[in-house]
């Protein structure tokens, strides 16, 4: 009898894993699940967020990269993982048993404990809550227009990640949309970033950093560095401004977005995984250290970094390598094969900010502005080729650089 291979998530590294187990498969039985009936590019969802993309051009429906000969697509929630009875348990749905188990939840919004996190900021994860956070910023672009209270133009930025970074970057180009909703000019609309760190983005050098940075001040981006955000209010951030006296702050604004770093999904320590901020130490082979047919991938996942000793960091560009291996580990224990250790070289990391800048690492070479931005975009179509194939690269693709 055929095996069973379900996997969970069809994000970058759920829909990589399909793909290689699509291929060339006539002997496989695949469920793919998701809650959405769509994917979507997670690194593109700060656009979203800003008013500058819709939601529509950064997704695309998963039943376009099903094969339907081999796979199922089920939209449904999934609660827990039974791992002890290999069963899958969704919300209002009957489980679903395999043989192998691929685990690619993705992330969450991460709030530390911060008190009033929860209630008083608005998260940036997914498409619901990035179309959230527009409708937000213009509801309160009208509400400036009848008030003229000068809170409703304001924007925090918790958090100057790489995140954080790019959200401020496709704000500040969101800003001239904005600024007609709420008839001002765009200087009028104050962006603010709060980050805890005094050292920011210390994925890239100083220099380099420093050169996103001062591009964002140069756009009139306000940063308040070092300060670390203790509570959030109702349309007030609480931050400590000195270490040394432990005395706070406030930061008062109507829009307050929450970007301070995210978590595997919960449902993989619900589920019993050895989950450290929904993370999984997973073996080299990527399966979980108690399950040889269960694989966790993606954000849901750590994977130790020989050469750092420290776990990769979890990026698209990584997922997606994740998923790949994950799949061709399964064909290989199909075929009573040893499975592979997974290994990876980062061919580097590009923020954008704005449209048409952007900086970073491509390979060992540091690349910035223009270059970098039409480096970045060729990065976006290569992800959007590897889950999507040539189809969605056409109708999605970023070709028209200028745009
Ligand atoms: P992050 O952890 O990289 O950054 C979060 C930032 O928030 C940090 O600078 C941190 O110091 C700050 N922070 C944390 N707590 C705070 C507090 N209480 N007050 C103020 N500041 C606080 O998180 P992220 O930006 O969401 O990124 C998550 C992951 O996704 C990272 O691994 C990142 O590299 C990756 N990512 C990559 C890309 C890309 O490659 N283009 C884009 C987005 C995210």
């Amino acid at each position: 009898m055929s095996k069973h291979v379900v996997i969970l998530g069809a994000g970058y590294a759920g829909l990589r894993a399909l793909h290689e187990l699509q291929k060339g498969n006539n002997e496989l039985k695949i469920t793919l699940v998701d809650q959405n009936d769509y994917h979507f590019e997670a690194t593109d969802i700060h656009e979203v967020a800003a008013g500058i993309q819709t939601s529509e051009r950064i997704t695309y429906p998963i039943k376009d990269v099903v094969k339907s000969a081999c796979t199922t697509f089920v939209q449904g929630r999934v609660e827990k993982i039974d791992s002890e009875n290999q069963l899958v348990h969704l919300k209002d749905q009957e489980a679903i048993s395999y043989d192998y188990l691929i685990v690619a939840l993705g992330y969450e919004s991460e709030s530390f404990g911060i008190p009033g996190v929860e209630e008083f900021s608005l998260k940036m994860v997914d498409i619901p809550t990035s179309e959230k956070v527009y409708q937000h910023l213009t509801e309160q672009m009208k509400a400036y227009k009848e008030t003229k209270d000068e809170n409703y133009l304001k924007i925090v930025v918790c958090g100057a990640g790489f995140t954080g970074i790019e959200l401020l970057g496709s704000l500040h180009e969101g800003k001239k949309k904005l600024a007609e909703i709420a008839g001002v000019e765009p200087d009028k609309i104050q962006l603010y970033c709060v980050e805890a760190v005094t050292r920011l983005l210390p994925m890239f050098s100083e220099k380099l950093g420093g050169y996103g940075i001062d591009h964002l001040k140069k756009w009139g981006v306000n940063f308040l560095v070092g300060k670390p955000i203790k509570e959030i209010k109702q349309d007030t951030v609480v931050y400590l401004d000195n270490q040394e006296t432990n005395e706070l702050n406030e930061l008062t604004a109507k829009t307050i977005i929450w970007t301070t770093g995210v978590s595997g999904s919960h449902v993989v320590g619900d589920s019993g995984f050895a989950a450290k901020r929904g993370r999984v130490m997973v073996k080299p082979d990527l399966t979980d250290a108690d399950h040889e047919n269960v694989y966790i991938i993606g954000d849901c996942s750590a994977v130790m970094d020989k050469e750092s000793n420290r776990p990769y960091p979890t990026t698209a560009q990584i997922s997606l390598k994740m998923g790949e291996h994950a799949g061709k580990n399964i064909k290989a224990q199909l075929k009573g094969e040893p499975t592979k250790e997974f290994t990876f070289k980062s061919l580097g990391s590009v923020a954008s900010i704005g449209n048409s800048h952007a900086f970073g690492v491509v390979g060992k070479m540091e690349v910035k502005g223009y270059p970098a931005s039409f480096i970045k975009k060729a990065i976006m179509d290569r992800s959007l080729f590897e889950t999507g194939g040539v189809k969605e690269v056409l109708a999605k693709g970023r070709f028209d650089f200028y745009r």
